[in-house]
């Protein structure tokens, strides 16, 4: 059999590697794609963590069990009267597991649609060749002048504690567990255990969240961690900061987190099963580094330049193989600013504005600096921050916690951070990120008609306070 071969072939199919695929190929690069996930009956499943056991499942499993606690609290405010409210957690997992094969699906029909070469299987090098390289793809070999890897990430385990699925869940096994626990752990108060650890709740499990930083938060604004932990406790999921996690023991009754508290106390949190979401730590197994030289930094990521560019010729990596954000949206726009570079042009990401997003209710999202950060820095900054408890759409939704909070620069006016706890916080981050990038100042979005009544009226208001100007608060 002849060996197949390609101007870029990218390992893995995660947001990183596929984006990247599509762009290369759009860019007019015989291109493929080497992606080993596989879905329950063994099949083709690309996407990588975000589609399969990340963003994507986690978003659904978030609005079931929104929709519950909406029935079951907020319906009767309406007028709406239903009766005891019951979940079927086996029919939700069912829906979950649909949308994701939904986006499974898209991904192939992209990789179609653009002439992309898809192998299912493990990518790995074999050899440098004629300035290019060896690959394997599966049973294949296969060449390629340029190589992108994008082979994400995995769970980080405690140690000593492997990850069974059952009794002790990554992420993996959060997303699927078969009925609502009474009692949850998580260890890790960071965006996948918040995430996971509401869904729980809400369907009903006690959730006891224990997180080892001192500070609930750190990388959030201040005041959004702070009204964050007021607004979680409030829902009852009770969180233990400061804590040093000793020795973990299960058993079939479930499993026993022995601990050091805050003040140093010996406790011990008893529950049916545990989510340990302590980050994610880079993935390379399997890519046969060693062959060719490829350099891996002190924490196992794939060393790259600005450009993510590795050591190696023509062999770039983007996503959370490399440094930076383990977000989605990043390993995307590093995977299209490869491709263009590949193609001679001049691809390029901002990394000082790339929005994140918590999935809570509310929903907690930033972009930029935060007030604690500008402080550090020693940056002149004004603050302006509006409630949307002032704001009329989110009254008529029934959801008025939260603020939109715009920090700008003391002199210039130029927005520095933007940081939104409330409802559709994901969707309003959207603007203020245009705002950053088109360097707008505060008083350019103080001027902007936003439509009434809607949240982003929140954002404008936010702007005006910047100004101390304020129109409805
Ligand atoms: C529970 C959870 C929720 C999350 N929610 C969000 C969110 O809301 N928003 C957000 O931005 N981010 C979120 N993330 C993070 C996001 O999933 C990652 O940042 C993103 O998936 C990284 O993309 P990637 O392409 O770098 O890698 P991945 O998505 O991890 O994809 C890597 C792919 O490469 C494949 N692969 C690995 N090695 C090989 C090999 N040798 N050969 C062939 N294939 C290989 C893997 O099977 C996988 O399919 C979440 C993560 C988790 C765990």
């Amino acid at each position: 059999m002849s060996t197949k071969q390609f101007d870029v072939v990218v390992i893995g199919g995660g947001p990183g590697g596929y984006i990247a695929a599509i762009r290369a190929a759009q860019l007019g690069f015989n291109t493929a794609c080497i992606d080993e996930w596989k879905n329950s009956a063994g099949g083709p499943a690309p996407g990588g963590t975000c589609t399969n056991v990340g963003c994507i499942p986690s978003k659904a499993l978030l609005q079931s069990s929104e929709h519950f606690e909406h029935a079951r609290l907020h319906f009767a405010d309406h007028g709406i009267s239903t009766g005891e409210v019951g979940m079927d957690v086996a029919k939700m997992l069912g829906r979950k597991d649909g949308v994701v094969k939904q986006n499974n699906d898209g991904i192939l029909y992209l990789f179609k649609k653009n002439k992309v070469s898809f192998f299912h299987g493990r990518g790995s090098f074999v050899a440098a060749k004629d300035g290019g390289y060896e690959l394997k793809a599966g049973e294949e070999s296969i060449t390629a002048k340029h190589v992108i890897i994008a082979t994400g990430s995995n769970a980080r385990a405690l140690p000593g504690l492997a990850f069974d699925e059952e009794l002790v869940l990554s992420n993996d096994g959060a997303l699927r567990i078969p009925a609502t626990p009474k009692k949850l752990g998580v260890i890790g108060s960071g965006v996948i255990g918040l995430e996971l650890g509401s869904v729980w709740r809400r369907l009903g499990a006690e959730v006891v969240v224990l997180e080892a930083m001192p500070n609930f938060l750190p990388t959030v604004d201040e005041g959004v961690a702070k009204e964050a932990a007021k607004l979680f406790k409030k829902q009852g999921l009770a969180i233990e900061l400061g804590v040093k996690i000793g020795e973990v023991k299960t058993s079939k009754k479930g499993v026993v987190v022995n601990y050091t508290d805050a003040k140093g106390g010996e406790q011990k949190l008893e529950c049916d099963r545990l989510i340990v979401s302590i980050g994610r730590v880079s993935n390379t197994i399997g890519l046969n580094a060693e062959a060719v030289g490829l350099k891996l930094d002190g924490r196992g990521a794939i060393e790259v330049d600005a450009d993510c560019k590795t050591n190696l010729p023509n062999v770039w990596a983007v996503g959370d193989v490399v440094r930076g954000p383990m977000l989605a949206h990043k390993a995307e726009e590093e995977g299209v600013a490869v491709a263009e570079r590949i193609a001679g042009q001049h691809g390029h990401v901002d990394f000082d504005i790339i929005p994140s997003v918590i999935y809570t209710s509310p929903e907690i999202a930033q972009v930029g600096k935060t007030e604690q950060q500008l402080k550090a820095e020693g940056r002149g900054y004004k603050a302006g921050q509006f409630p949307f408890l002032a704001n009329g759409r989110a009254r008529a939704l029934g959801d008025t916690s939260g603020f939109v909070k715009i920090l700008a620069d003391a002199t210039t006016d130029e927005i520095l951070g933007v940081h939104i706890i409330g409802p559709m916080a994901s969707e309003l981050i959207a603007e203020a990120t245009m705002a950053m990038a088109f360097k707008a100042s505060s008083e350019d979005i103080a001027r902007i008609c936003h439509a009434h009544p809607s949240l982003s009226e929140s954002t404008k208001e936010a702007a005006l306070a910047v100004d101390k100007r304020t129109l409805n608060f």
